[in-house]
């Protein structure tokens, strides 16, 4: 018999062994999905049966191969709501959540009521949903061109209960953009990282989609296409919200300010 003391322990020597970071968070994260509770340790001597002995392995295998924790769970958590995720689509980060707080300080401060808010490259739809969800009486469109990204969206939209419309769609093409007008904020987390960066990613990071990371050289592609091809399907005074990398903040800024009616407030 096998206590969940004595498999937590075993769990995280072979994630150590491999080298993996935060071996206790991992382990104690698949421990929770699979036993299907908070604190699984609380009860460090109850027996562990061998089916989910075989799932805990599982998975702590893929995660010593250096598969992201979040692909072995298939599923992460973003502001309040949880989103699933998997190979082809970028996982969401915490980073992101300042965006979102951009964006609900914008619809607040000019008292939006229903406000149109197009999301560019939404891959799991994390921004997109995350505003529909937070204001209610809002309209909101995610555009995503990846096989693999749109179907996580679209389920992801249905886990949620959100009415977020999906639209599958190339954001550089500029025909694209044709369709979609008068919105109050179009708000984007683009692919930024730059040529060398790309060559310099963590083992878990290089999991992920490459299209959604590359930025092109410098990383400044998709906010120099994005502003051009977009900017006529704002309102006036209508604003554009960004994330970028760090040290882009300068070369975003000269890139939206060369349409004055564009506003930036990320930071
Ligand atoms: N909008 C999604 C996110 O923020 C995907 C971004 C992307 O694919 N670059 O997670």
């Amino acid at each position: 018999m096998v206590s969940r003391l004595e498999l937590y322990k075993d769990c995280v020597r072979k994630l150590n062994e491999h080298e993996i970071d935060d071996a206790e968070f991992d382990t104690m994260c698949i421990f929770q999905d699979i036993l299907k509770e908070r604190n699984p340790l609380f009860k460090p001597n109850e027996e562990v049966d061998s089916s989910h002995i075989y799932k805990i392995y599982n998975d702590i295998e893929h995660r010593c191969e250096g598969k992201p924790l979040q692909y072995v769970l298939g599923k992460w958590d973003f502001w309040k709501y949880t989103f699933r995720v998997g190979e082809g689509v970028l996982i969401p980060r915490p980073d992101t959540e300042t965006l979102i707080e951009n964006v609900l300080d914008i619809v607040r401060k000019n008292n939006m009521k229903s406000p149109k808010i197009l999301d560019l490259c939404s891959g799991s739809g994390c921004i997109a949903i995350t505003l529909d969800k937070e204001i209610p009486q809002s309209v909101v469109y995610a555009v995503e061109k990846s096989d693999e990204a749109f179907e996580y969206l679209e389920e992801n939209i249905k886990i949620n209960k959100s009415d977020v419309k999906a639209v599958k769609a190339d954001v550089l093409i500029p025909e694209n953009a044709d369709k979609f007008r008068d919105f109050d904020i179009i708000v984007s987390n683009p692919p930024y990282l730059t040529a060398d960066e790309m060559q310099d990613l963590q083992k878990e990071v290089q999991a992920e989609p490459a299209e959604a990371l590359y930025g092109g050289t410098d990383g400044l592609d998709f906010y120099r296409s994005i502003t051009k091809i977009w900017k006529n399907s704002l309102k006036t005074g209508g604003y554009i919200c960004y994330e970028f990398g760090m040290n882009q903040h300068d070369a975003v800024a000269d890139i939206s300010g060369a349409y004055t009616h564009l506003t930036l407030p990320t930071t």
